[in-house]
């Protein structure tokens, strides 16, 4: 039995992990693909204090994880199914395995939103992507169509530049959503071309993606634009669904919690882009997970 499971290893569980371990708590973090989440696919980080020129996304996510295992948190690579408290112990069910702890900090993060179009799963793999970093070096002089208009949709465009000919953005408003610094990127970055007031009505191709259908949303006319491929970006779907039964959830599926990380049931906290906040960042994901260990750490000594 641990002190503290910790359900998602990116800034916020790794952050969580390092606390809960330093403070000498039983740790553990249960991650079901890579530790880093999210944070570990972006080609840089420029808003995290400390590093002055950027760091790596994955080379940041790499360092916490040491950082958290050098105090003794272990890792488990495996997917939380449910959590059934039983007596003052949570049992958390995993694909193959189970875990038991004194408490838990849901830290699982969100994963990108679907269009929801004609195409998208039959191309996802062979044209269609959620993740500039992963696929951009596939799209070497060709040219490629990102979908949003916020930060990660900016930041994906512009990443692709590196290799892409041509980008478009392809916005369902006249205005983006994403930091000012960002647009003033885009808005100077001679391969990026805007098709604003419009979304992608279909996605056509062979063996991959050849075509794009978009419609504008103002006029209802429908264009067909050449690509060889197309990045969605347009938000984020809270992982929440294994614990939606216990846990209250606000109407997107967040988490809601207050400023000590607690969830409606005790000795469950919640840390990081998984909950109702105002600001999703690395920043505020590892701030998150510092307070749900601490505050892990004072549960487990008020039950003693
Ligand atoms: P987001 O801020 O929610 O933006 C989603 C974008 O997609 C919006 O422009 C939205 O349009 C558009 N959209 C949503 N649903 C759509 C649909 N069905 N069809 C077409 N367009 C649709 O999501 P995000 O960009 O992934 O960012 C998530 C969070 O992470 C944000 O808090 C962001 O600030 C943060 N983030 C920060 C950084 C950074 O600081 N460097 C980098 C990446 C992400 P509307 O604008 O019309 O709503």
């Amino acid at each position: 039995m641990f002190d503290v499971a910790i359900i998602g290893a990116g800034p916020a569980g790794l952050s969580a992990g390092l606390y809960a371990a330093r403070a000498k708590l039983s740790t553990i973090i249960i991650e079901k693909m890579y530790p880093g989440g999210q944070a570990a696919m972006t080609y840089r980080i420029e808003n995290y204090p400390g590093f002055s020129d950027g760091i790596g996304g994955a080379e940041l996510a790499e360092a916490m994880k040491s950082q958290a295992e050098r105090f003794g948190a272990k890792i488990l690579n495996n997917g939380a199914v449910k959590i059934v408290k039983e007596d003052n112990i949570f049992n958390i069910i995993l694909d193959d395995d189970n875990v038991e702890a004194k408490t838990v900090i849901l830290a699982a993060g969100a994963s990108a939103k679907k269009l929801g179009v004609k195409g998208e799963i039959e191309f996802t793999g062979r044209g269609v992507s959620y993740c500039a970093t992963c696929d951009g070096a596939f799209y070497a002089n060709k040219t490629v169509a990102v979908v949003g208009g916020g930060d990660t949709a900016i930041e994906e465009a512009l990443f692709l530049t590196r290799f892409a000919s041509k980008v478009y953005v392809i916005h369902r408003r006249n205005q983006l959503r994403a930091t000012k610094i960002l647009q003033e990127r885009a808005f100077q970055n001679s391969k990026i071309s805007f098709i604003w007031d419009s979304v992608v009505d279909e996605i056509r191709g062979k063996d991959t993606v050849n075509e794009l259908v978009v419609k504008n949303v103002k006029t209802g006319e429908l264009e067909s634009i050449s690509v060889d491929g197309i990045f969605v970006a347009i938000g984020q779907t809270p992982l929440t669904d294994f614990v939606k039964d216990i846990i209250s959830l606000d109407n997107q599926g967040y988490i809601i919690t207050n400023e000590h990380m607690m969830t409606n049931v005790p000795g469950i906290f919640a840390a990081g882009d998984i909950r109702q906040k105002p600001l999703r960042q690395v920043i505020t994901a590892a701030s998150d997970g510092a307070v749900a260990a601490v505050e892990a750490g004072r549960f487990i000594e008020s039950m003693q």
